[in-house]
């Protein structure tokens, strides 16, 4: 690492050394911009790691709600509002119990560069809370919704900050969130993304983020000459980015073999097809149940509970889905032993460095999550701009940006990796092409 990088990492892991998943991602970009910062002195001389690495603003509160019973309860609420300088903050809420301000400063950095790379003009910013709205009914999760707001909604607005979901938030949450936003404001503004289409959402987002990752693992595999057709292919999570992540393999002529949550892995040796998947859907998104409940209907399903999928089946394609560090050294070894040839994260930071550094040396295609899972930001972005004209536009429309998007992002990230000496090193490419426009930005808006 570069001496300035060095020297900043050292004063903000002497600062806050139990921000683990923040170092980390910090760790992971610094690393990547040596020869940048050596090219050029002006990123030292204006401070501008020490000035990405601090919030813009950190917003903590108090979120009490009344649970069915009748009983008071409370928990923790965040908006990390991290940097706006190419446009308003834009990142998800994730509610899940593991949210602390470690992980949503990570997220928020990470989601700076993210934004950058889209070329749409997005700031970077994500919140959220320890709130769990598993096994919580309807008008709990309202109750809980509607409080969050209460206090969120003075710090967001359209030209200020825009969320949208993440772990735990889907279309039933932002519509409660969106409900409580527009009493109190009496406006019907684009401060949110991921809404409903009756009501201002965009066509192709709650696909956005899984095409996304799939049209740029496509890139990266044309690279080599081959493609998803024909392909056996590994994802984890249930969720938003893991269903939609399916469904464009299965288009694709992919062969998808697994799926997760957070109590095990199901392995399908015949391949999950659209009417299966329709069945997932169903159950994760409306019965909101656990993936086993899928082996209990197909004979060709096992569940194998408390496992992740690396290391229980071959395959050519893994795509991480769920969350943060759920693919390790140990699972990277396991998946290139057994043929892998790619993999793309839908998640943010699924892998861990260990097993990053193992696909670099190992030739294998990998593609980063500031890179392959920001198809979901870019069509947030897409959402924004057709609540502003006040139109909507065809599905079609949108996902030809969206594929236009991913393909410039893979291109742009390989041209900069070429330009490092490291061509297939998309974690390189993407740090320094998202690094530089908001840094000179930073620059550019003075002290
Ligand atoms: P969802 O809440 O829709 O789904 C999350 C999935 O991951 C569920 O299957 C969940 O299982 C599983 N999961 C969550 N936490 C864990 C854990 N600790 N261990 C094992 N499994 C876990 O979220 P999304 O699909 O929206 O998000 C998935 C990932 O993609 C996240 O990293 C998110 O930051 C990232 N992402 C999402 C975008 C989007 O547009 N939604 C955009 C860009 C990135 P269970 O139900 O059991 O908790």
């Amino acid at each position: 690492m570069n001496n300035y990088a060095a020297r900043v990492f050292e004063d903000i892991k002497a600062k806050t050394p139990w921000e683990k998943e923040f170092l980390q991602s910090v760790f992971e970009v610094f690393e990547s911009l040596g020869k940048m910062l050596e090219r050029d002195r002006k990123y030292e001389k204006n401070c501008i790691l020490e000035r990405i690495t601090i919030p813009e603003r950190v917003i903590m509160f108090q979120v009490p709600w009344v649970d069915d019973k009748g009983n008071v309860q409370v928990n923790q609420g965040y908006r990390v509002q991290f940097n706006s300088a190419i446009g308003p903050y834009k990142g998800g809420l994730r509610f899940h119990p593991s949210v602390n301000l470690s992980i949503l400063k990570f997220l928020g950095f990470e989601q700076i560069f993210k934004n950058s790379l889209t070329t749409l003009p997005l700031g970077g910013g994500k919140g959220g809370s320890n709130f769990d709205p598993k096994d919580k009914s309807d008008r709990e999760v309202m109750a809980f919704c509607q409080s969050f707001m209460r206090e969120l909604y003075s710090h967001i607005g359209p030209d200020t900050d825009v969320p949208a979901g993440d772990i735990g938030v889907g279309g039933r949450e932002i519509g409660y969130l969106f409900g409580m936003y527009k009493k109190i404001v009496n406006a019907h503004q684009s401060v949110l993304t991921g809404k409903s289409l009756n009501w201002g959402g965009s066509l192709i987002r709650p696909e956005a983020t899984g095409y996304g990752n799939v049209y740029f693992a496509s890139e990266m595999l044309k690279t080599r000459g081959i493609s998803f057709d024909g392909r056996k292919v590994l994802i984890s999570g249930s969720g938003n980015v893991a269903q939609f992540t399916a469904q464009k393999v299965i288009n694709e002529g992919g062969k998808v073999i697994s799926l997760s949550d957070s109590s095990g892995t199901v392995i399908d040796k015949d391949g999950i097809d659209h009417e299966k998947l329709e069945f997932i859907m169903e159950l994760k998104n409306v019965r909101r149940g656990r993936i086993s409940k899928f082996a209990d209907e197909y004979p060709s399903v096992t569940f194998f509970e408390g496992s992740k999928p690396w290391q229980l089946a071959s395959a050519d394609v893994a795509l991480p889905s769920a969350t943060q560090n759920e693919l390790n050294l140990d699972d990277a070894k396991e998946l290139v032993k057994n043929g892998c040839v790619c993999i793309s994260e839908g998640a943010n930071m699924p892998s861990t460095p260990e097993a990053v550094e193992f696909c670099h040396a190992n030739d294998i295609l990998f593609g980063p999550g500031k890179a392959a899972n920001a198809g979901g930001v870019a069509t947030s972005g897409l959402e924004m701009s057709q609540n502003a004209m006040r139109m909507g536009w065809l599905a079609e429309e949108v996902d030809a940006k969206l594929k236009g998007i991913m393909h410039n992002i893979h291109a742009v990230s390989r041209v900069a990796a070429e330009e490092s000496g490291e061509p297939d090193n998309y974690v390189l490419g993407a740090n320094v092409a998202g690094f530089k426009k908001v840094a000179d930005a930073i620059i550019d808006l003075g002290v």
